[in-house]
């Protein structure tokens, strides 16, 4: 019987080898540590529950949804309080609340003049043809202007990657915007075009697709994979090596020994496939990978009394951008998002550190960061009390940032993929950086291998 090697018990890893083995494919998922999840993980204490990694998935295509049906979990599925969309971006250090329609950034504080001119001019700004890769700074400088670069962009680039405008490939981190120049010829066009077409087909704008997590956090999702996987997922179990016998057949040499399978999913991290020793007749250099940048982050979770915050904290969360001088790339209003995160009377709060903006301060001691987030939260949020209730953790390689000239990655991926049959590769460096990027991967990853199978 043919059997599936998938090496990495992430979300994406899971998620194949939770539809290979839901297909009948035999799949053995080896994972370096101890617990699975890779970044995800949930820790309910003292009342509260924080997320030390990711805390919401974006449902952003229907994969999302049906493997939650398939898992069984639609009942401890929580989205988002309706009351909690409202994001605020800081402006003269103070959270500024983002427009709620597009228009209202005409009449917002978070722009001057010169950048809403800049709006209004954007549809006549030529689009670029010549096929060059440009930063996300140069494409919003270009069509819009340095102001909403320095104002809004940077403060999205920090949430969304943890990463720097100039150095962000709009091409790799934001394929969407691109499109819309490339499409539509300007960014503001593309967006009236897509909003008369989702008025007819009834879909809903990715910026306000519905986020949710579970009843006791997102490793809700990793662990009821993981249990449904059963002994088909080896914890504690690095590989080492995989080989390509002449019979086709890949020999996986982990901490375990060495198995057989017929196909292998590489489900890992970038920076972590240049230690792995592949030996295939075919030459595959994996040594480039250690060029993916990875900032280190450290994200802060924070509770205090209701009492001793000024702020409402209702809402999603805010945003920092550098200009603001502040050390926080920004918070999540946890407690506000989803129900049961804090006891009674008291607010949980997300803060992150680090990133490509301050790399140097993620990795300061417990009591370091906690004081740097205070103080930042002193001044944004009118918080005076020292916190209840506090969980820190350090991510050293944080999230990948798909800088100009990703491109080489994707394609020397391919290429190994084309050059190793029975290969592939999946997850955050390769498909998107985010929660619903790599489920989306995972079931992707394993029609791959299914049809390969067959
Ligand atoms: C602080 C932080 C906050 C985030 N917030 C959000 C958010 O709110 N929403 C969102 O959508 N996304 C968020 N993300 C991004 C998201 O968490 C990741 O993109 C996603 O979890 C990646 O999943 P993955 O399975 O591809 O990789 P990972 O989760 O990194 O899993 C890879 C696994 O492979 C294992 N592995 C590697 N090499 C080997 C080997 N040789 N042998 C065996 N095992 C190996 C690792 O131990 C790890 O468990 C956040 C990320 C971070 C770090």
């Amino acid at each position: 019987m043919k059997s599936a090697a998938i090496i990495g018990a992430g979300i994406t890893g899971l998620t194949a080898g939770f539809y290979l083995q839901k297909a009948g494919i035999p799949v053995v998922i080896y994972e370096a540590s101890d617990r699975p999840g890779g970044a995800i993980r949930s820790i309910r204490k003292e009342s509260y529950l924080a997320e030390c990694g990711p805390n919401t998935i974006l449902e952003t295509c229907p994969e999302i949804p049906q493997l939650i049906q398939d898992a069984g979990l639609v009942s401890r599925r929580l989205y988002t309080d309706s009351n909690a969309e409202a994001r605020y971006v800081v402006r003269d250090r103070k959270p500024v609340a983002m427009p709620a329609h597009q228009l209202g950034i005409f009449t917002s504080p978070l722009l001057g003049w010169k950048s809403k001119w800049a709006l209004l001019r954007e549809p006549f700004v030529a689009p670029r043809r010549d096929g060059a890769e440009e930063s996300l700074a140069d494409f919003v400088t270009r069509r819009l202007s340095r102001e909403f670069l320095d104002r809004l962009v940077d403060a999205l680039a920090a949430g969304i990657y943890a990463g720097d405008p100039a150095r962000l490939s709009i091409t790799h981190a934001f394929p969407r915007l691109k499109a819309l120049e490339d499409q539509f010829g300007s960014l503001i066009k593309g967006q009236m075009a897509l909003a008369r077409r989702r008025k007819k087909t009834g879909e809903v704008a990715r910026d306000r697709a519905p986020k949710f997590s579970f009843d006791e956090g997102l490793e809700v999702l990793p662990a009821t994979l993981a249990a449904r996987l059963k002994e088909s997922l080896q914890l504690s179990s690095p590989v080492q090596a995989m080989t390509r016998s002449p019979d086709g057949t890949w020999q996986v040499l982990s901490s375990r020994g060495t198995t057989s399978h017929q196909a292998i999913l590489y489900c890992g991290t970038g920076h972590q496939l240049p230690s792995l020793g592949i030996h295939a007749p075919a030459q595959l250099d994996v040594s480039v990978f250690s060029e993916i940048r990875y900032p280190p982050v450290s994200s802060v979770v924070l509770g205090f009394r209701r009492a001793d915050v000024a702020h409402a904290c209702s809402g999603f969360g805010m945003l920092i951008p550098r200009m603001e001088n502040f050390r926080i790339l920004g918070t999540l209003f946890s407690s506000s998002l989803f129900p049961n995160r804090a006891p009674e009377g008291h607010v949980l709060l997300t803060s992150y550190v680090g990133g490509e903006r301050f790399p140097e301060l993620a990795g300061r001691t417990e009591g370091e960061l906690v004081d740097i987030v205070c103080e930042d939260l002193k001044i944004l949020l009118g918080i005076h009390a020292p916190p209840v209730f506090k969980r820190v953790s350090f991510h050293p390689k944080a999230i990948p940032q798909y800088n100009v000239g990703h491109g080489r990655f994707k394609a020397q991926l391919d290429s190994m993929e084309n050059r190793a049959p029975g290969l592939f590769f999946a997850g955050h460096f390769r498909d998107g950086v985010s929660l619903g990027d790599s489920i989306a991967a995972g079931v992707a990853a394993a029609r791959r291998v299914q049809n390969f199978f067959s």
